[in-house]
Order: structure tokens, then C-alpha cells, then sequence
């Protein structure tokens, strides 16, 4: 049962009923819940207590998992009635390592409503192999993190070069999870991979202990001189003063605006992280939507739909 069935009302059970299933259903969910009429989470991560089919990492037990449960449903839940009806699906590496299988089987399930971001062994013979698979089930970027890829560097890995050249002869993202002061090697990875579709995640956590430095904004703008380079506007419990209403981001997403651009820049709410304490997903979304005066209706489609659109769901 996929989230929609429980929004099926009863007049449209009784079509179901009348005719053929599969063809009413479908006709009753583009009618009411055309998954393209809404706009999209850039990033969130579930998890399920069904351990048997999705086994976790390591020596993790499912009472290791906080919230204990936040599936495709649940998260589709919380983020409908705030108008998002696609969202980028990232890998929970921590609990699920690099077992991309809930996310893909969430893609599959609910159709035109999930793309993802998955995590691969970097070190690997051949990455750019599962790439592939994982591009054929609906996979559409991969997360990196410093020091994946059996070196320091990524420049050095054989393995991370061959991740940055596939993702820019396939139209793959690769999605930097970093610090500001990852930002130079972001940097040197674009100068060698120009046709790469780079996402960084969480304006590379600038602002995370709750100073906005001058020196990280500038290398943070700076990547923006890539054109492929993107950057997620994201995660706001984490960032400056930790809890809604986020005015105080305001700043520094002006001058990610001036410098990417509203079609290189998306909003991702990073749940369910975002839903813990005073923060939750509507104050996230607000102030993409309503509390920043810089921005025009164009520039808020682009933020909350189209760069996301383009990146993931093409
Ligand atoms: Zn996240």
C-alpha cells in the first residue's frame, strides 16, 4: 500500500470497484495527486523498522534508530500537506550503509514521486559499474564525503575520478556532504570535471557551529564560478541559531542567490532531522516561501521545484 491509497476517497474506492483497478487507480491519482503539481524536498532520509528486508549496518539493532521509524509514507505525510509532492530521497548511510535498497524500492513503489541519492563503495574496482545499476533504478546522484575513495584526496582515488568522469558522461550528480574547508577540493574536482553535476549539500555546513564566516562564504560563493555547481539550501535546524524562524540565514542565502543563481540553487528540508525539537518542515519551507523579500515568484520556483527538477528528475 503506497501513501495515496489512504487518500483515495470513498468515491473513488467505488470507481476502483466499477472498473478495471490498476487503470482507475491510475487515472484517480493524476486527477487528485499528480505527483509534478507540487514542489520538491531536495533531501530526506527514511528508514523503517522492517529490518528483516532492510537489514541495518554494522552490529545496529532496531532500537538503535531515532526516530525509530520514518518511512516513504511518513515522510510523504509530513511534507503533502505543505504542497511537496516529489522528494530526493538521500541514502542514510549510518544505519543502512551501502545497501541503497530502501530508497530504490521507495522509487519503484511510488511512482514519479521519489529520485535519490545513493552512497557506493568509492574504492571499488569499478564504481562507475554500480553507478549504472543504480542509474537504471531511478538513481540519479551519489553522496561523497572526504576521505571516500581510499585516499585523502579524491583527485588521488582512481576510484573517485572514475565516479566524477561516469556522473558527467551519464548526466549523474555527485553530492558533497563537506566542511567549508572541503569546499577547495570541491573546487578541484570541477576544474577537472567540468561537465559533473555537482550538488553540495547543506551550504557545506557553513554557519553549523553558528558563526557565518566571511572566509567560508567566500569559498562557498566561489565554487558558484563552476557552471555545473549547485548547492542545496538546506537543513536549517543545523545551521545559525538552530531553530525556526531561520531569519537569520537570510544573509547568506542572498549571497548564495547573487552568486549561483536561482536555477543553481534548491531547498531541502533534511528530514526527519528537521522535525526534532522547535523545528518542523513548515517554518523550513517558509523561509524559502514567504520570508525572504529578494526573491521573485520565478526565483522561488526555481528554488523549490525547477533546480531540483532538472538535476534529479530528468
Ligand atoms: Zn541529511
Amino acid at each position: 500500500m503506497n501513501v495515496f491509497d489512504r487518500q483515495i476517497g470513498r468515491r473513488d474506492a467505488l470507481k476502483v470497484i466499477g472498473g478495471g483497478a490498476a487503470a482507475a487507480m491510475t487515472s484517480t491519482l493524476h486527477a487528485a495527486d499528480d505527483p509534478a503539481s507540487g514542489d520538491i524536498d531536495a533531501h530526506s532520509h527514511i528508514w523503517t523498522q522492517d529490518t528483516d528486508a532492510y537489514p541495518l549496518a554494522g552490529n545496529q539493532a532496531k532500537t538503535d534508530l531515532a526516530p525509530p521509524s520514518f518511512t516513504d509514507k511518513e515522510l510523504l505525510a509530513v511534507a503533502r500537506p505543505h504542497g511537496v509532492t516529489r522528494v530526493v530521497l538521500i541514502q542514510h548511510k549510518p544505519y543502512h550503509g551501502l545497501d541503497n535498497s530502501y530508497i530504490v524500492d521507495a522509487i519503484a513503489a511510488n511512482p514519479g514521486v521519489f529520485s535519490a541519492v545513493a552512497c557506493i563503495e568509492a574504492a571499488a574496482e569499478r564504481p562507475q559499474d554500480e553507478m549504472d545499476r543504480l542509474k537504471a533504478n531511478g538513481v540519479r546522484g551519489f553522496r561523497i564525503r572526504p576521505g571516500e575513495g581510499g585516499t585523502d584526496r579524491w583527485s588521488e582515488s582512481d576510484g573517485m575520478n572514475a565516479m566524477w568522469r561516469r556522473a558527467g558522461e551519464t548526466g549523474l550528480a555527485i553530492c558533497p556532504l563537506i566542511n567549508p574547508e572541503d569546499l577547495e577540493q570541491v573546487d578541484e574536482m570541477c576544474r577537472k570535471y567540468p561537465d559533473t553535476n555537482v550538488v553540495v549539500d547543506h551550504f557545506a555546513r557553513v554557519g553549523i557551529d553558528g558563526t557565518i564566516r566571511e572566509k567560508d562564504l567566500k569559498a562557498l560563493t566561489g565554487l558558484a564560478k563552476h557552471p555545473k555547481a549547485h548547492l542545496k539550501v538546506s537543513a536549517y535546524y543545523a545551521l545559525g541559531n538552530k531553530r525556526p524562524p531561520h531569519t537569520e540565514l537570510i544573509p547568506m542565502i542572498r549571497r548564495c542567490y547573487e552568486a549561483y543563481g536561482p536555477q543553481r540553487l534548491m531547498w531541502g528540508s533534511d528530514c526527519p532531522y528537521q522535525l526534532d525539537g522547535p523545528n518542523n518542515y513548515g517554518d523550513s519551507i517558509a523561509l524559502i516561501r514567504e520570508r525572504i523579500d529578494f526573491l521573485s515568484d520565478d526565483d522561488r520556483r526555481w528554488i523549490l521545484r525547477g533546480t531540483a527538477e532538472k538535476v534529479y528528475f530528468s
